[in-house]
């Protein structure tokens, strides 16, 4: 079977999980091992997520009979990885309008039923992200970690669902308070898929934090943390002022709450929280010797261009994150502050928005980096025999990026 090339275009993910062995062909392959040149004229064979063989056409193709799919001009890359989004919140798409601030969207946000779990949207969201190139998902569940595991499961996606601490009640024991819609996750989902994360250091005991981190820690597993989001964080944490402090007083911030005076990155890392281990969510509000604490850490520090954007809370200084030698992952966040879930948007938004933005550079924070913050490095973010990436099509309008 040949692909014929007057069909629609593929769809920009190719691995479809049905158990068939299949070749793909393309003009070039960007493996994305380290150090290795793009293939040119390569071919690579895949079940399911699975990679069979990748290298030029002719050998890799020696002695394979099954279908093989010619992509032409296109290149092909490894399923990419989306290190931040919010399943539960898919059926919240477009209900709170972009551009209203932090403070702002959280009151509208709080307003709208958030509780419960929504499965056709949940479901369609995860279609989404596979049907756009994603193989992988680093997802926060404040309330449903079950049910999104179950959920990526069904879409054939990698995961790690992040059950989320949340709240200044103190930590009860060293486990997490791990909510009931998690029992009955078969053993292994478990295991391989479940981990713990803090919302922020504004609405979590730092005690809990630091069990979360610790639980983590104990298990070999990553954490991640929202941290320095946007400027009503920043002053909280200073000095207690702000109308983001006036809205927390109101809902969940304790009567006897002192600001720790530090920053929010400089107070994560005095609570022992930023490690190679931990994945930083945003990192807009940074100042240089930030920079300079996610960068010696090793931290993950995962940007959501778009979601700040459409909040409305400014931009992360990217380019001196990356300078600094920061360990940079891209994420959608929720479809509660973005338009969809297609990361190659957020690369789009990049190229347009950055300076000093390569293709690779892009493409690492994509597959590499968040394979390695997420313990995956040996199944994701490289095409090589054995890996569990998937193959994901680079769309063409990127081709000369
Ligand atoms: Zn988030």
């Amino acid at each position: 079977m040949r692909s014929d090339p007057s069909q629609p275009a593929a769809p920009l993910t190719i691995f479809d999980y049905n158990g068939r062995t299949t070749a793909h062909t393309a003009r070039r392959i960007m493996t994305m091992a380290p150090g290795a040149a793009p293939l040119a004229d390569a071919a690579v064979i895949v079940r399911d997520r699975e990679i069979l063989a990748v290298g030029p056409r002719r050998s890799t193709l020696a002695g394979f009979s099954g279908p093989v799919m010619d992509h032409g001009p296109a290149t092909l890359v490894p399923g990419l990885i989306n290190a931040h989004c919010h399943l539960e919140l898919a059926h919240l798409r477009g209900a709170i309008p972009s551009g209203l601030g932090f403070a702002e969207w959280v009151r509208r946000l709080v307003a709208l039923p958030m509780g419960v779990f929504d499965q056709d949207a949940a479901q369609a969201a995860a279609r989404e992200m596979r049907t756009s190139g994603t193989a992988c998902v680093a997802d926060i569940a404040t309330r449903h970690p079950g049910a999104a595991a179950r959920t990526f499961t069904r879409e054939g996606l990698d995961f790690v669902s992040f059950f989320e601490e949340f709240g200044f009640a103190p930590p009860t024991g060293d486990t997490p308070s791990w909510p009931a819609d998690l029992h009955g996750l078969p053993h292994g989902l478990f295991a391989d898929h479940v981990s713990v994360a803090g919302h922020a250091l504004y609405s979590t005991h730092p005690d809990r934090l630091r069990a979360a981190k610790a639980w983590a820690t104990r298990h070999g597993k990553p954490f991640s943390l929202h941290l320095a989001e946007h400027a009503g964080e920043v002053a909280l944490l200073a000095d207690g002022t702000g109308d983001f402090a006036e809205l927390l007083r109101k809902r969940v911030l304790p009567r006897d709450f002192r600001p720790p005076g530090r920053s929010p990155v400089a107070h994560a890392d005095a609570l022992g929280l930023l490690d190679e281990h931990t994945l930083v969510v945003h990192a807009v509000h940074v100042d240089d010797a930030d920079i300079r604490i996610l960068a010696g850490r090793g931290c993950g520090v995962c940007l959501c261009p778009r979601s700040n954007a459409y909040i409305g809370v400014g931009r992360a200084p990217a380019e001196k994150l990356a300078a600094a030698g920061a360990r940079i992952c891209l994420g959608t966040d929720s479809p509660a502050s973005n338009t969809d879930l297609d990361l190659w948007n957020e690369v789009r938004y990049l190229l347009h928005h950055w300076e000093r933005i390569s293709l690779a550079d892009a493409l690492a924070a994509l597959t590499t980096t968040p394979a390695r913050m997420l313990g995956r490095e040996n199944t994701l973010g490289m095409l090589s025999p054995g890996m569990r990436s998937g193959v994901a099509l680079l769309p063409a309008d990127l081709e000369d990026a």
